[in-house]
C-alpha cells in the first residue's frame, strides 16, 4: 500500500515574513495588557499554536484563550496576503507529484486550523490537503499523530498503519512526534534548523528542500517494495 503524507506548514511548505507574523502577535498581547512581552526573539519553531499563546499569556483562563485566539484569526484573515508569504522551492513540484500518485496527502500542523487554513488559501496550495490535524486541541504536538491518523482512516477507508504514515517537517520537535506514533520521520531543512542538526535529531531521512522529495520517495517505495 502507498503511504500517506502528511505536511507540517510553517518552515515546511512555506514561511511567514517574521516581521507580519510578529508584529500582529505583539499587538494581540499588547491589546490585552501583556505590555512588557518582546515578541521578537523567542522560538515558536514547531510549537503548536495553541502552545504559544499559553505560554505568552502565562496560562490564560478558557475565556480569555478564545478571546485571544479569535482575535489573532481576525487579524490574520484581514492583514495576511500572498506577498507576505514566501513558499519554499519544490513544494508545488512535490505536491503535484503526489496527486499524479493520488497519495493521500494531509496536514499535521500546530497552526489553529483556520489560521493553517488562511496561509494555504493564500498561496493556492489549501485544495492539495484532504485531511488533517491541526493545534487546537493541543497543546503537545506528540497528540497531533493520532489525530491525523484516525481523520485519515475514517475519509479513506483503508487499513493504513501508524508506519505507514509520512511525516514531513523542519523541527526536531516534528521528527520527535513522528517517531512517538512509529511513524516516518522526514526533515526538511528550510526551516529555522539546519541540515547536520535535523540529521542529529534522528530523523529517518533529512532533505535539504522538497526539491529532493519527488527523488527521496521514489528510492523510499523502492526501499518498501
Ligand atoms: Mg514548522
Amino acid at each position: 500500500m502507498q503511504p500517506a503524507y502528511l505536511f507540517d506548514i510553517d518552515g515546511t511548505l512555506l514561511k511567514v515574513r517574521h516581521k507580519v507574523n510578529r508584529t500582529l502577535i505583539q499587538r494581540i498581547l499588547e491589546r490585552f495588557g501583556f505590555n512588557h512581552i518582546d515578541v521578537a526573539g523567542l522560538d515558536f519553531a514547531g510549537k503548536t499554536d495553541r502552545d504559544i499563546f499559553s505560554e505568552l499569556l502565562k496560562q490564560p483562563d478558557v475565556d480569555m484563550f478564545h478571546q485571544v485566539k479569535q482575535l489573532y484569526l481576525q487579524e490574520l484573515e484581514r492583514n495576511l496576503s500572498a506577498r507576505d508569504i514566501h513558499v519554499y522551492n519544490g513544494v508545488h513540484d512535490s505536491l503535484d507529484y503526489l496527486r499524479e500518485r493520488a497519495a493521500w496527502t494531509g496536514l499535521l500542523t500546530g497552526n489553529f486550523a483556520r489560521a493553517a487554513k488562511i496561509k494555504l488559501a493564500a498561496t493556492g496550495l489549501l485544495e492539495r490537503f484532504r485531511f488533517g490535524a491541526f493545534g487546537d486541541d493541543h497543546h503537545d504536538r506528540n497528540e497531533l499523530p493520532p489525530s491525523a491518523f484516525e481523520e485519515l482512516v475514517r475519509h479513506s477507508g483503508e487499513p493504513f498503519r501508524p508506519s505507514d504514515l509520512i511525516i514531513i517537517g523542519d523541527t526536531p520537535r516534528d521528527v520527535e512526534c513522528a517517531r512517538s506514533f512509529g511513524s516516518v520521520a522526514v526533515a526538511v531543512a528550510t526551516g529555522s534548523y539546519s541540515y547536520e542538526e535535523l540529521t542529529d535529531c534522528r530523523a529517518d531521512s533529512v532533505l535539504h528542500s522538497l526539491e529532493e522529495f519527488p527523488e527521496w520517495n521514489e528510492r523510499y517505495m523502492a526501499s518498501r517494495a
